[in-house]
């Protein structure tokens, strides 16, 4: 609808507003937020590149209550946004700043509805914590696999509708390939049960799917059904050297023959990506005697025994030595150790943003072409932006990069990124096109990506998009101008 058939905004922190006023009849006064103080944390992304406005925040307890608020929002013609942990690192939880939208909070649906080991699933509510969701699988000795760095706040709704990826993908799959069933509030208010356990079910279009990695623009998510997996007896972490992407990609097709699924971990990790870590986090033990050009972690769970494991994973390195792939390599010898092994990966973030402003790219090539890609991509930046320093790190076993770039040492940063910012996303993009890539492999669009997405998508995939937004959300409520954009 137009913006100009709608009511004139009233103030944010008035109750008598009529849309507020249904809210609160329908959900209680304390769970229908409007004052500045108690919205602000729901109005910033985590990132905190965007500051929102809202009407209101909602806080419904239960899917009837959510389809209640959907309604509500309908009859005032108020766009919604749903959020979860509000974790994204693509704006897509964020209001926008007319003030005009509601945040939906899933937060209060945290419930497990159930858990059934004889058909390895778990049922859970979408503000479910991703943790709490591992938790409860482990209690009943099973296995949920989804693991990521945000995994204490980040809830298993927003997992699901950004298709998170994590540490696992290589073995287990993305948030996708974990969920057999949904449950959604559709736009209008309609609640479709798709719970199903089924891992085999043709019956029709997979409606279910639609919803996984829409970020919340084609309904609300408010209940799945999870695969759940047996728990390893045993795992091993280490750390190997090797001497370029190439070599890394080499080990990465060796471990795979050798330890077929039980691979489970495959992280590359640059020098300069270390080496932040060495320099912000002195407290962290690198555990190589000298610096090499790439470090690879790798994760193997078996679920023979800690022997098998081992064995296993020594006769894949004497190979690898064998073969003059791995320069230097360490075992992680208890859990303690191993944990450091993965503290060091996920600091390297952490040692980004305190080395400085950085520009970030979560882009996935096929993995054939990733020693290629970083390459040519390498070679381009440093051409057009002299002093850029970049820090590459990621899934390599998935074909996914952080392939991010460091303002110049010591020079000024925001003039740097004012200068080069843009042509740099470009170039990073173009070169992720050329190499049959995608320009976001596991954060999803948010705002934050839509118009390099409508660069560099075809007119026919966009347009199908665009039918199936308007198909099933045809008053444009829900999340509008994120995903694919456009003004209601
Ligand atoms: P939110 O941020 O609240 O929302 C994200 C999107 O989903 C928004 O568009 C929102 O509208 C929508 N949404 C949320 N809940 C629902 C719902 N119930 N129904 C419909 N739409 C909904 N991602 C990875 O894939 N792999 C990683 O390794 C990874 N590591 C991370 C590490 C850190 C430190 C951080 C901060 C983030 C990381 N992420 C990673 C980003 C990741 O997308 C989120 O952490 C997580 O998946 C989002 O969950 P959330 O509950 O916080 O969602």
């Amino acid at each position: 609808s137009d913006l100009s058939d709608r009511a004139a905004v009233p103030s944010r922190s008035n109750p008598a507003d009529p849309f507020v006023a249904e809210c609160i009849a329908a959900l209680g006064a304390s769970n229908v937020l409007i004052t500045a103080t108690d919205m602000a944390s729901y109005l910033t992304d985590w990132r905190k590149r965007y500051i929102g406005q809202a009407r209101a925040v909602l806080r419904p307890g239960s899917t009837e209550e959510v389809a209640e608020a959907v309604r509500i929002a309908a009859r005032h013609d108020v766009a919604l946004v749903p959020q979860g942990g509000n974790t994204g690192l693509s704006g897509g939880a964020t209001p926008d700043e007319s003030g005009t939208q509601a945040v939906l909070s899933l937060g209060r649906l945290r419930a497990v509805r159930s858990i059934d080991p004889a058909n390895n699933t778990i049922t859970v509510e979408a503000g479910c914590i991703l943790a709490e969701v591992q938790d409860a699988a482990r209690a009943a000795g099973r296995l949920f696999p989804l693991s990521l760095a945000a995994e204490g706040s980040c809830t298993i709704g927003g997992n699901l509708a950004t298709n998170a990826g994590g540490t696992a993908v290589l073995c287990y799959g993305t948030t996708r390939e974990l969920c057999l069933g949904l449950e959604v509030v559709t736009p209008a208010g309609e609640i479709w049960n798709g719970l199903r356990g089924l891992r085999k079910d043709n019956t029709g279009y997979d409606l279910r799917d639609l919803f996984i990695g829409a970020e919340g623009t084609l309904g609300v998510i408010t209940a799945a059904v999870m695969k759940l997996y047996p728990q390893p007896a045993a795992q091993v972490t280490a750390l190997a050297a090797v001497s370029s992407p190439h070599a890394a990609l080499k080990l990465l097709e060796l471990a795979q023959g050798a330890a077929g699924p039980l691979l489970t971990g495959f992280e590359l990790m640059s020098d300069f990506c270390l080496e932040l870590v060495r320099r912000h986090f002195p407290q962290m033990r690198y555990p190589f005697a000298q610096r090499y050009p790439q470090v690879v972690l790798l994760e193997l769970s078996d679920n023979e025994s800690e022997a098998h494991a081992r064995g296993l994973f020594e006769g894949m390195m004497e190979t690898a030595f064998d073969d003059g792939l791995v320069l230097d390599a360490v075992v992680a010898e208890s859990l303690t150790a191993s944990r450091a092994f993965w503290d060091l990966r996920e600091h390297i973030p952490l040692a980004q943003a305190e080395e400085g402003l950085n520009i970030k790219h979560d882009i996935a090539v096929p993995i054939s072409r990733i020693g290629h890609f970083i390459d040519y991509t390498d070679a381009l930046i440093a051409a057009a932006a002299p002093g850029a320093r970049m820090v590459v790190f990621g899934h390599l076993g998935d074909g996914n990069l952080h392939y991010n770039v460091q303002t110049p040492e010591g020079g000024d940063a925001r003039a740097f990124l004012n200068r080069y910012q843009e042509q740099l996303n470009r170039l990073v993009y173009d070169s992720v096109v050329a190499h049959h890539g995608s320009i976001s492999a596991e954060h999803g669009l948010g705002r934050l990506k839509i118009e390099d997405n409508a660069r560099t998508k075809s007119a026919v995939e966009l347009g199908l998009m665009r039918t199936l937004k308007q198909a099933l959300d045809p008053h444009g409520r829900m999340n509008p101008g994120k995903v694919i954009g456009g003004v209601r």
